[in-house]
């Protein structure tokens, strides 16, 4: 490895550690988009490339802007003033959707969910029997600052059942978890370039349903956005017109991000999801051995573990000696779990055991400079990288 920033290893839930390819597809000669046919079917090919990794056979439209333009564009497209949306929230990004909608005119109900677990299928049901006039709703997969998943394969078929449109979310889920989209009836489901996927920030991308285009047809008032309007994108083959100039750098870079996606799913004995499954549940036990505690009660992503600080630990001190000591940066949280927890995360690039492996080590050092503050907590961190080895070689040989 080795970074030219010094860091050796980047182990945060976004942005991610980015493959030599990618970094070099990045430098390939440039062009004029909006002029060059060949940049057409390039781009083409690429959201082609997106869709079969995210199972869907509706559009995909990549952006020039981070993941958050990919909220924003979504609700900027689909909310009208005076629309009621429904926002499901149990997390920090679940519950900042609202502002989106808010901004562009809508009224948000929310429906709440504990931050320890996954949303609950049933409690949505009764709650819908009740009310459920909206247009559409909006849900986060991976809600990354508690690492919780939610269950978008039972969760948006009921909201389609009632014919509430669905925006997705899944940012920090895609390429680590399957996702069914159209079995799973997701309407605009949302990505970003610098998360499990591997590439430099700077992109988002979007699937977007022929019923989500319909509801912006049907929209009695404009869109009150240009950047963020996926109207402008519906039909841009047929008129080889971008709404902008695509930026072509990181287009490369994210085609042969997904090149590296799909290979793995294709070549590799345990594909990528099975890989992140491994890894997500290796990490938790080795974690939870060590005498440590899991944030989430359960429905964990396998991308990013989630971890309280023991009573008396300084999560800033402890990330900043791994840094300084050991050139590996995990992250923090931020919000009502701000100097709370740690988050190691494992999508992508960093879902690997060597890299895995360096990582413990080095949190396990920084916390036993915590020393007696630790052994306080019932903390062992010594049984950190051991109890990753064993729990990483008992998931291959359950083929998991
Ligand atoms: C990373 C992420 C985004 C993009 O937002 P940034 O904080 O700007 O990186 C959006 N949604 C989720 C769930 C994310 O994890």
């Amino acid at each position: 490895m080795g970074y030219s920033n010094g860091v050796g290893l980047i182990m945060t839930p976004g942005p991610t550690m980015v493959r030599e390819n990618v970094r070099l597809a990045r430098a390939c000669d440039e062009t004029n988009p909006d002029l060059d046919p060949r940049f057409f079917e390039f781009y083409r090919e690429t959201c082609d490339k997106l869709a079969r990794i995210l199972r869907t056979d509706n559009e995909v439209r990549i952006l020039s802007g981070e993941g958050i333009l990919g909220l924003e564009a979504a609700c900027a497209s689909l909310c009208e003033p005076g629309d009621r949306v429904l926002v499901l929230e149990n997390g920090i990004f679940g519950e900042g959707f609202a502002d989106f909608v808010r901004m562009y005119g809508g009224e948000a109900v929310f429906f709440h969910g504990d931050p320890r677990r996954g949303l609950d299928v049933e409690e949505l049901k009764q709650f819908l029997a009740l009310d459920s006039d909206f247009k559409f709703a909006t849900l986060v997969h991976c809600d990354t600052p508690t690492g919780v998943l939610n269950d978008i394969a039972a969760l948006c078929p009921v909201l389609r059942e009632r014919g509430i449109l669905t925006v997705v979310d899944s940012v920090s889920s895609m390429a680590g978890h399957v996702i069914e989209t159209d079995t799973w009836r997701v309407d605009i489901l949302l990505g970003g370039s610098q998360k499990a996927f591997s590439a430099p920030p700077g992109l988002t991308f979007l699937s977007i349903s022929d019923d989500a285009f319909r509801g912006m047809r049907e929209r009695k008032t404009p869109i009150a956005s240009y950047y963020a309007n996926l109207a402008l994108w519906e039909d841009y083959d047929m008129k080889k017109w971008f709404p902008y100039t695509m930026p072509v750098s990181d287009i490369r870079g994210l085609s042969v991000a997904a090149d590296n996606i799909l290979a793995d799913n294709i070549l590799a004995e345990e594909n990528i999801f099975v890989r992140h499954a491994r890894m997500g549940g290796a990490v938790r036990e080795a974690v939870t051995r060590a005498g440590l505690r899991l944030y989430l009660e359960k429905d964990f992503s396998d991308t990013v573990t989630v971890i309280e600080a023991p009573a008396g630990v300084e999560v800033e001190a402890v990330r900043q000696r791994m840094l300084e000591d050991y050139g590996v940066m995990i992250a923090g949280s931020f919000g009502f779990l701000a100097d709370k927890v740690f988050r190691i995360a494992h999508m992508g690039e960093s879902a690997r055991p060597q890299v895995m492996r360096v990582t413990l080590n080095a949190f396990q050092k920084a916390l036993e400079g915590c020393g007696d503050v630790c052994q306080g907590e019932g903390v062992n961190p010594g049984d950190l990288v051991e109890g990753f080895d064993q729990a990483w070689e008992r998931g291959g040989a359950k083929g998991l």
